[in-house]
């Protein structure tokens, strides 16, 4: 990007860095010990921390971000460096689907769960985009009704008609603009905080990727068009569990309160 651009973003203090530095080390390093050399995505989630933050972040070299709002997406995305992977964790109204869409360097959707915001995502993607759109199936694991998200697969209800297999199907035949790249849970918070035993939601979520995985490929689908390799990766962990998910299996942890510390704000999830 061009200086021009980045005077948009007012520098953080000395001070304020060095903190930013301080924890996304310390987060990095414990993802990385409890990853035991898996490949895993670490997003750094920016909701209601200013640009400089973020910028601060990349210029301790982290390159993915997580917003949970379309405006304050767009706002950000138009600031900062072009290179960033976005990746949009919120509720996701298919009405927005045309202004995330519009962001170039939007790199995943991680709340995907209906036809009707896939079909919206992939009508609004331009073909000048070089790759597809990454997304993923929210999965509501815990059954809470605050939660977005479609009802888990077991291996007892992994029916061909349940609506995360027609929806998993429907993007990988019909949206060849977008990828079906996993699942992904946000997960009750009783769960979280039990650490002696093993989390139910990331079990759940483990369980509904190997079940669609397995009804993804007998229906002989490309490959190409699904997962990496064939294989669904899955979105579960924040702050206060990351380590757990790891260790369950998750391939990408979201993290906001552990780098950027406590959000002001009232309202948001
Ligand atoms: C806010 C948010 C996070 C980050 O939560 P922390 O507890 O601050 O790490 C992760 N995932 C989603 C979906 C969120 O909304």
């Amino acid at each position: 990007m061009s200086s021009i651009e980045s005077t948009a973003v007012p520098a953080t203090s000395a001070e304020r860095s060095q903190d930013l530095l301080y924890s996304l080390t310390e987060i990095k390093s414990r993802v990385q010990q409890t990853a035991g050399g898996r490949d895993v995505t670490l997003v750094a989630v920016s909701k209601y921390k200013p640009s400089s933050d973020v910028l601060a972040c990349y210029n301790h070299g982290q390159r993915d971000f997580g917003e949970n709002y379309v405006q304050e997406l767009v706002d950000k995305a138009a600031q900062l460096p072009t290179d960033i992977r976005w990746h949009f964790i919120g509720t996701l109204q298919s009405n927005k689907a045309k202004i995330l869409a519009a962001i170039p360097n939007l790199y995943a959707v991680q709340t995907v769960a209906s036809v009707k915001a896939a079909s919206g995502l992939d009508k609004a993607l331009s073909n000048d985009r070089t790759a597809p759109l990454n997304v993923l199936i929210q999965v509501n694991t815990s059954g809470e009704d605050a939660k977005s998200g479609l009802s888990p697969l077991t291996p007892s209800t992994a029916s061909e008609d349940a609506q995360l297999v027609t929806l998993a199907r429907y993007i990988v035949t019909s949206c060849p603009r977008l990828r079906l790249q996993g699942l992904m849970t946000i997960g009750s918070v009783s769960e979280s905080l039990a650490k002696d035993k093993p989390n139910h939601d990331f079990e759940t979520l483990k369980e509904t990727r190997d079940s669609l995985e397995r009804i993804l490929r007998n229906d002989r689908m490309v490959p190409a068009t699904w997962g990496e390799d064939g294989k669904l990766l899955l979105s579960m962990g924040m702050s206060s569990d990351f380590e757990a998910a790891l260790s369950a299996g998750s391939d990408i942890v979201r993290v906001g309160t552990g780098i950027f510390g406590e959000r002001h704000k009232k309202g948001e999830s």
